[in-house]
C-alpha cells in the first residue's frame, strides 16, 4: 500500500504533481562500504539512495531524477579506476554504470569531475545514458556567455508527458541548466590551464535562462553544484545558490558541493533561506548531503492553462538512508537495490584488492610512538604531502613567494585511545588502508597566512602539552594527559627548540595563561631567526584553520586557500606521485637541554622496536606504565 503525496491526492484535471529527485556529491560511493576502513557502513551508497528513488517511482507520480555533480572522484573506487585500471575509449566508469542502472534524467558536473583530467572525464561521461549539462565551463569565451563554446551543452530541455489529476497526459518541457564553482579551474589548474575557463555562475544563468524560455521550457531547474552561502552576489563566488535563486525564470534549485543537508538546521539563519519551507528566496531548493546519504526531493504542484504551466504549490525535503539513534548507533532505513550492487560487483572486488595492495613504498618505518617527544615520521609525511599540494595550488598567486611551512599533529598517539592507538607501518610497501591510518579525519586542506609572531604563538599553543619541568629534577612526568595529541602541531619548514623549564603560555584549551611566557626558543627559518613581522604561509587542515583548538593565527580570518581536497586524498596522491617516500624525520625540533634533568614519557610497547632509530634524544626504557603503556626515561 503506497501513501500518496498530498499533491498527487489533490491534483485536479489540468494539475500535475511533479517530483524532482536529487543525488549530489556521490564521490563514487555506489555501495555502502568504507574502503579506507575496509568495512561496510550504513551511511553511504547510491545502492541505498536508489531504494528511495524506487519507492517514489512506485507511487506512479511524475518523477525526474537528477545528479548534481562530484560523482567521479572521492573514494578508493574512483582512485582505482583513475590510477590503476584507467579509462580507455569505450570503458564504462563504475559510477556511470550504477547511475545508468538507477536511471537519471540529467546531471551536471561538480568541481571534482576534473580531478583526473579532461580526457578521463570525457571518456567517463561518454558511457552515460542521460545528458550532462554545464553552463559555465567554457572552452572558448565569447563576447557574452551565449556566445561561449562550452565544454558540455549548457542546458537541456526534457520533453516529458505528465499525467494530470484526471489521468490525462500533458506535454511538459523541463529545462535543466548546470553550474559549477568557477574556482574549479584554479583547483585543477594543472589539468585545465589553457583548455577550459569558468564563467561566473550568475553571469551564465542570466544569459542562458532567457534562452531556455525562448526555446519553450515550461519550468527551469538549476542544477547548482554550488553551496547555499552569501546572499549578495560577488563576481566569481563559489557558493552562489542564494543569489542564483533570484534569477528570473529559475523555478527550483538542486544544490550541493557543501555536503550538507537542505532543508536542515545547517542553514538556520542564513539570509534569504527559509529552512522550514525549504525555499531560497521563496523558490523550492534541496541539498542531498553527500555520498548518497540523502535523496533530495522537490515536489511541485503544476497547473496548466492556455498552454502555459505555473507552479501552484511546492515542498522540499531531504530523505536520509540511515539515522543515528540516541545511543549513537547507526540504523539503516533502506536496503540495497540489488541491480545497483550488481552493476559494480567486479569493480568492488577489484577496489578491495586495490586498497589492500601496495600503492607505494616507504623507505623508513612510519610510526607515531615518539611523535610527542621528537621529530616523527608519521607527522612528517603528512607535513610533506600538505606542503607539496599547497605549493602547487598557490602557484601564480600573490602568496607564492612567501616561505611555505606545514603544520600537522599526531592523531594516533596513545592517550585515551590506549597503548595500541599508534600508527605503526613497517618500512616497505604501503597500502591505501595504511594511509587512512595516518590520517583519521575527513579534513580538507587549508593554507593560512600568518606573521612570525603568530607562528611563534602557534608553537607556544602546541607546547602546552608539556608539563613544566624543574631543572635538575629526576623522573618528572612529561605529558599533560588532558591535552589531546591532535592539538600538538609540529611545524615543518622551521627549526625550533622547546624549553620545558619555562611555564606554558597557553592552557590545554588554548586559553592565554601568561602573555610573557616563552617556551619556544631558537625559532629559525633557513638558519636565521624568525622576525615577528615577517609573513609565512602554513599548510594545514580545515579544522585548525577554521579555529579548531583555538590556535593563534588560525581563527578563520587568516585563510588564503580553501582547497577542495581532503588531506587524506592528498596523502594518497603524494605517495602515488612519489612512488617511494622517505618519511625519516629531519629533527627540526627538539627539547632545549636541561643538564641533570630527566622526564618520564609513556608510549605504546611497540615503541621498543624503534628505539635504536631515534637520534638526538637520550632515551631509555623505564619499565611498564599504567594502562598497558611502556615507560621511557629521557635525559634532557
Ligand atoms: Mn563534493
Ligand atoms: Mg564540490
Amino acid at each position: 500500500m503506497i501513501a500518496l503525496h498530498p499533491f498527487s491526492a489533490r491534483a485536479q484535471a489540468g494539475q500535475a504533481h511533479l517530483r524532482i529527485m536529487e543525488t549530489t556529491d556521490l564521490h563514487v560511493h555506489v555501495l555502502p562500504y568504507d574502503y579506507y576502513a575496509d568495512r561496510p557502513v550504513d551511511t553511504v551508497g547510491l545502492s541505498r539512495t536508489a531504494a528511495l528513488v524506487r519507492a517514489i517511482r512506485a507511487e506512479a507520480t511524475n518523477a525526474l531524477l537528477v545528479d548534481n555533480g562530484d560523482f567521479l572522484q572521492g573514494n578508493p573506487m574512483g582512485d582505482y579506476i583513475a590510477y590503476e585500471r584507467g579509462m580507455r575509449e569505450g570503458d564504462l566508469h563504475p559510477v556511470i554504470a550504477a547511475m545508468n542502472t538507477v536511471g537519471f534524467d540529467a546531471a551536471t558536473l561538480g568541481n571534482h569531475e576534473f580531478n583526473y583530467g579532461l580526457d578521463f572525464l570525457m571518456k567517463s561521461l561518454a558511457g552515460a545514458r542521460f545528458p550532462f549539462v554545464s553552463a559555465n565551463v567554457v572552452t572558448r569565451e565569447g563576447a557574452d556567455p551565449t556566445r561561449d563554446e562550452t565544454l558540455l551543452r549548457p542546458y537541456v530541455i526534457l520533453d516529458r508527458r505528465v499525467i494530470d489529476g484526471a489521468g490525462r497526459p500533458h506535454r511538459l518541457r523541463v529545462g535543466m541548466i548546470g553550474f559549477v564553482p568557477p574556482q574549479t579551474v584554479t583547483w585543477d589548474r594543472r589539468h585545465l590551464e589553457g583548455r577550459v575557463r569558468a564563467r561566473d555562475i550568475l553571469a551564465a544563468a542570466r544569459a542562458w535562462v532567457p534562452r531556455m524560455k525562448e526555446e519553450g521550457a515550461d519550468i527551469i531547474v538549476a542544477l547548482s553544484h554550488s553551496g547555499i552561502g552569501p546572499a549578495t552576489h560577488a563576481e566569481g563566488m563559489e557558493n552562489a545558490s542564494v543569489p542564483l535563486a533570484r534569477v528570473e525564470g529559475i523555478d527550483a534549485l538542486m544544490t550541493g558541493h557543501q555536503h550538507l543537508v537542505f532543508p536542515g538546521d545547517a542553514f538556520a539563519g542564513v539570509a534569504g533561506v527559509d529552512c522550514a519551507a525549504g525555499t531560497i528566496h521563496g523558490k523550492p531548493a534541496v541539498m542531498g548531503g553527500a555520498w548518497g546519504s540523502h535523496l533530495g526531493v522537490i515536489d511541485l504542484l503544476l497547473e496548466t492553462s492556455g498552454g502555459e504551466w505555473r507552479i501552484v504549490g511546492h515542498e522540499a525535503a531531504a530523505r536520509p538512508i540511515a539515522r543515528r539513534d540516541g545511543d549513537g548507533r547507526v540504523r539503516a532505513l533502506v536496503g540495497d537495490v540489488p541491480e545497483v550492487v550488481a552493476s559494480v560487483r567486479e569493480v568492488h572486488a577489484a577496489t578491495l584488492a586495490y586498497v589492500r595492495r601496495p600503492v607505494g613504498r616507504t623507505s623508513a618505518p612510519l610510526h607515531s610512538y615518539f611523535a610527542l617527544v621528537a621529530g616523527d615520521p608519521s607527522v612528517r609525511i603528512v607535513n610533506r604531502a600538505q606542503a607539496w599540494y599547497v605549493a602547487e595550488m598557490l602557484k601564480g598567486t600573490a602568496h607564492a613567494a612567501l616561505p611555505l611551512l606545514s603544520a600537522a599533529a599526531p592523531f594516533k598517539a596513545g592517550g585515551r585511545g590506549g597503548p595500541e592507538h599508534y600508527t605503526d607501518v613497517p618500512a616497505g610497501d604501503i597500502a591505501i588502508g595504511n594511509v587512512a591510518d595516518l590520517y583519521l579525519y575527513p579534513n580538507t586542506v587549508r593554507a593560512v597566512r600568518v606573521t612570525g609572531a603568530e607562528l611563534a604563538d602557534w608553537l607556544e599553543r602546541s607546547a602546552g602539552i608539556f608539563r613544566r619541568i624543574v631543572p635538575g629534577g629526576r623522573d618528572q612526568i612529561l605529558i599533560d594527559p588532558d591535552f589531546p595529541s591532535y592539538n600538538f602541531d609540529v611545524i615543518d619548514g622551521v627549526t625550533y627548540r622547546i624549553d620545558l623549564s619555562r611555564p606554558p603560555k597557553f592552557g590545554p584549551g588554548g586559553e592565554l595563561l601568561d602573555p610573557a611566557a616563552r617556551r619556544i626558543v631558537d625559532l629559525s627559518y633557513q638558519g636565521r631567526p624568525v622576525d615577528p613581522a615577517e609573513e609565512f604561509v602554513i599548510a594545514t587542515n580545515s579544522y585548525r584553520a577554521g579555529g579548531g583548538g583555538d590556535f593563534p593565527g588560525a581563527k578563520g580570518d587568516t585563510i588564503i586557500l580553501e582547497a577542495p581536497d581532503t588531506n587524506r586524498d592528498v596523502l594518497v596522491r603524494y605517495i602515488v606521485a612519489q612512488g617511494t617516500i622517505d618519511p625519516a624525520a629531519d629533527g627540526n625540533w627538539s627539547f632545549a637541554p636541561l643538564p641533570g634533568t630527566t622526564v618520564l614519557f609513556d608510549t605504546g610497547p611497540g615503541a621498543l622496536r624503534y628505539l635504536a632509530d631515534l637520534r638526538g634524544l637520550a632515551i631509555e626504557p623505564a619499565g611498564e606504565a599504567p594502562g598497558g603503556f611502556a615507560r621511557f626515561r629521557i635525559a634532557l
